[in-house]
């Protein structure tokens, strides 16, 4: 069999982190089977669409490498195209599809007519409040005289079709990672399949769709669970063989709570703007609520591939820990060449007026202790401006004499100055000091680190003098020196 799986967003804003995490899921299942990836647009919700929010799902998908076989796309006009034979995919072209099924629906006595104002509804529902009974349409236009029917339609009344969900019985499907569900029908609304609008609903659009394109598992949120149900049986009043259905297990926070925009990020396009890299963010998403049952944590899209079994998917709640992945996106940061880091940090260092060998060692000296691009140049603004000030008492080591400081940094002097300008290294520098300075090193090197950056913390003086310039070491050394007398 060939497997076809999807992946289904609602253009009604920028794409969740969940969305991208059921991408992932849908992909690494067909890539691992030699499948195919789908993505179709669901726009039927006419009230919830946020423009730009399909440019926003493609690019989130394509920055992540996620490469699909059949659906929509933009071109380079950024308009919508299209491919694959089971088109249209994007769910406002298909309506003439829909209604089509609606109709055959209604002549099998699967659906009905039913006429009910929103008032209307809106007082059976607060009566059914009062009674303390679940919400529910309890069926008043189920069994309405043809003639009735027939009468309001011609007077144009406004209507809505509904699933007629059968009395009895008990809807059950194996979930591919929850395991045996099952619901009484009893239990289950008449929902609503095509709206006034003319549109379906998603409920009715997505089973049409998934049938029509041949989708053989469905996996998606556990959000979504409850409506699984209502979609068995609209398979059933087709007479289709329904896809094989798996809920993923929420994400929540380190709290156990549902993930909300509260604990940070949760639309991919802010992980790109606070440079995480595709890669690190693939990988930490991929291993949530998911066991690799190995040792190893950093993985490929190609080793994910191999590695993926929905067997090996948890049941419980899937934490997103912010720690976790900025541990990831370190971790593929340092294992980045400088010239690539020079590329993917393009949008972070473009304001920056340095020439472009300085932003180099730069980046060289930060690979090691990054986590998000964003932050390249936070904690090192003493590297690029020309001036800087500091409270003098921060140059000495411990007890150090006013005297003794301005020795050691006359050292330093005499050191850095001795080092040609074509051998200005980081190495060269470092062993140099590090020689000069010996057991009492940081009688030496803490004096020239502060005189270098003016702060407590910061990289080592070698970097800071490597990157700094030989001119402008000295400039700092001589600044330090006169500050002290
Ligand atoms: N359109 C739904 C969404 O926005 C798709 C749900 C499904 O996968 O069935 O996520």
């Amino acid at each position: 069999m060939l497997i076809r799986t999807r992946i289904a967003p609602s253009p009604t804003g920028f794409m969740h982190i969940g969305t991208l995490r059921t991408a992932l899921t849908n992909y690494l299942f067909s890539k691992k089977r030699k499948g195919r990836f789908i993505i179709r647009l669901e726009d039927t919700d006419r009230t919830r669409l946020v423009p730009e929010s399909e440019q926003d799902i493609i690019r989130s998908l394509k920055w992540a490498r996620l490469t699909w076989d059949e659906g929509i796309d933009f071109n380079q006009e950024q308009k919508i195209i299209e491919k694959g034979s089971h088109g249209p995919y994007v769910q406002s072209k298909r309506l003439k599809i829909y209604n089509k099924y609606a109709r055959e629906l209604l002549k099998k006595d699967h659906a009905y007519y039913c006429f009910c104002t929103k008032k209307c509804l809106e007082k059976m529902k607060n009566e059914q409040q009062k009674l303390k009974q679940p919400p529910r349409y309890d069926k008043r236009c189920a069994n309405l005289p043809q003639s009735v029917i027939r009468e309001k339609l011609k007077s144009k009344q406004s209507f809505t079709i509904r699933l007629k969900i059968p009395a009895q019985g008990t809807t059950r499907w194996q979930d591919l990672v929850r395991g045996p569900i099952s619901i009484e029908n009893k239990l289950i609304d008449d929902q609503v399949l095509m709206k006034s609008d003319g549109f379906p609903t998603y409920h009715f659009a997505v089973v049409i769709d998934d049938h029509l394109m041949a989708i053989t598992h469905v996996l998606r949120g556990e959000e979504w669970l409850s409506s699984t149900p209502k979609h068995l049986l609209l398979y059933q009043a087709f007479g289709w063989r329904p896809p094989k259905f798996g809920h993923l297990p929420q994400l929540l926070n380190v709290n156990g709570k549902k993930l909300s925009k509260r604990d940070g990020d949760v639309a991919v396009r802010d992980f790109i703007k606070k440079g995480y890299l595709p890669h690190a963010l693939i990988n930490f998403i991929a291993l949530l609520g998911w066991n690799p049952k190995t040792t190893q944590e950093i993985f490929s899209l190609k080793e994910l591939i191999k590695q993926f079994d929905l067997k090996k998917i948890n049941k419980a709640g899937a934490k997103f820990d912010y720690n976790r992945l900025n541990w990831f996106n370190a971790r593929y940061i340092k294992s980045l060449k400088t010239k690539e880091l020079l590329k993917l940090s393009q949008p972070f260092i473009k304001n920056l007026k340095l020439p472009a060998k300085k932003i180099e060692k730069i980046l060289f000296i930060q690979k090691e202790r990054l986590s998000r691009l964003k932050d390249i140049t936070k904690d090192i603004p003493f590297l690029i401006e020309k001036q800087i000030s500091y409270p003098k008492e921060l140059l000495a080591w411990k007890n150090q004499s006013n005297e003794q400081i301005q020795e050691n940094l006359q050292k330093a002097r005499i050191i850095i100055s001795s080092i040609d300008i074509k051998n200005f290294s980081l190495d060269n520098i470092q062993n140099k000091l590090l020689k000069a300075g010996g057991e009492k090193r940081g009688e030496l090197l803490w004096p020239l680190r502060v005189a270098l950056s003016g702060q407590k913390q910061s990289p080592s003086p070698f970097e800071c003098a490597w990157v700094l310039g030989k001119k402008q070491t000295l400039k700092r050394i001589e600044q330090a020196i006169i500050s002290l007398k």
